[in-house]
């Protein structure tokens, strides 16, 4: 399967092509309906695929799709490994493996970043204890420019606001107040919710059964629209032990990972997915890397968010400019360049093909 192939054109292709992938294989296959269809009324489901029996000491878990639209990549890249897997070029891993499709079916199907109620799930992780509300300081005081009650309109000069705004601010500080998650804004942009989402329950629910007691976890998290075009970055939002760091470096090299902060690419954001499965404790040892694709600058990717989010909310579904909104998002998240395309396909297949060769490796020496 070559790289063009790999990417669907909707939710429901990838969908199905993702479960017929799995259907091949041979291994068990899980549906979880969140409610609401598609725009062709097709089902949003959550699906996961587990390999059947083999040694459980170690899994690997590839997720994509926890920002909608993102999960062109995510899919591709999970449609890639089954096919390998299937077809014989590459041998089965010889471990636990999980993959989560789709984790947020409705930004996916619908060209979102955010799901059914406007929530950011990798701002929604927030640990037993923190509380669903506050915001970062300044998010308040930008919010009439984030998030305009009105349908976006072409001529706006976003673009000069932005960049007086940074150069007032300070580009980190932007991102941080901007980016890192509000709980007080519900149809505002970086939004955490009110509460636990359904994915964050499903998964809470479920992963450690798909875990089967693995003491270690690898878990790479395929997202994309931060960075420079094409080029990947694993980013870290927990402390990570020695031996993980040593992992990391081993299998990626030294400078394929980031721990977050407002200097480099990320910033620190609360409520994140990896967060909270290393601090819920599935496994002994549990690396997890969202592993970040680039693909525009920051400023027209923050216009496409903020675009879309103003047509979703203060836009008819059918009008040309929710249309141009969504289609726009979908360019900046899952671009159509086929050099794109096959560098970030390549990429994200050699990171789950050395996490597994260490991990089978390392499941080989003696403890
Ligand atoms: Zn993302």
């Amino acid at each position: 399967m070559n790289h063009s192939q790999a990417f669907s054109p909707d939710y429901a292709t990838a969908r199905r092509r993702f479960r017929e992938a799995v259907t091949r294989l041979g291994w068990e296959l899980e549906a979880f309906p969140i409610g609401g269809v598609g725009p062709n009324g097709e089902e949003l489901a959550f699906d996961v695929a587990c390999s059947p029996g083999g040694d459980f000491a170690n899994s690997l878990v590839v997720s994509g799709g926890l920002h909608g639209v993102e999960g062109f990549f995510g899919s591709a890249v999970q449609l890639a490994l089954l096919d390998g897997w299937a077809n014989g070029s590459k041998p089965l891993p010889r471990l636990n493996c999980v993959l989560l499709h789709g984790l947020n079916p409705h930004g996916f199907a619908w060209l979102r970043r955010f799901d059914e109620n406007n929530v950011d799930p990798n701002r929604n992780f927030l640990l037993p204890g923190e509380l669903y509300s506050g915001s970062p300081a300044k998010y308040p005081q930008f919010n009439s420019f984030l998030n305009p009650e009105r349908p976006p309109s072409a001529w706006e000069p976003f673009t000069l606001k932005a960049l007086w705004m940074i150069a007032r601010h300070g580009m980190s500080a932007v991102k941080q107040a901007v980016a890192a998650g509000q709980y007080d804004f519900p149809k505002g942009v970086f939004y955490g919710g009110a509460g636990p989402s359904r994915t964050n329950q499903l998964l809470d629910e479920h992963l450690p059964r798909w875990l089967k007691g693995s003491r270690e976890v690898v878990h790479l998290d395929f997202h994309t629209g931060l960075g420079r075009f094409a080029e990947c970055k694993l980013l870290i939002d927990y402390p990570l032990t020695d031996r993980q760091r040593t992992r990391l470096m081993d299998w990626y090299g030294t400078g394929s990972y980031e721990d977050c902060g407002p200097s480099g690419i990320s910033y620190d954001a609360r409520g994140g997915f990896g967060h909270w499965c290393v601090s819920r404790r599935f496994a002994d040892d549990y690396l997890f890397a969202c592993a970040e694709f680039g693909t525009y600058g920051p400023i027209p990717m923050f216009a496409g968010v903020r675009a879309e989010n103003q047509a979703h909310h203060w836009g008819k579904p059918n009008a040309a400019g929710t249309i141009r909104a969504k289609k726009r998002l979908r360019e900046l998240f899952s671009p159509s360049s086929d050099e794109w395309r096959s560098r970030v396909l390549k990429h994200g297949i050699e990171l789950v093909d050395r996490a597994v060769a260490g991990l089978t490796n390392d499941a080989a020496k003696p403890v």
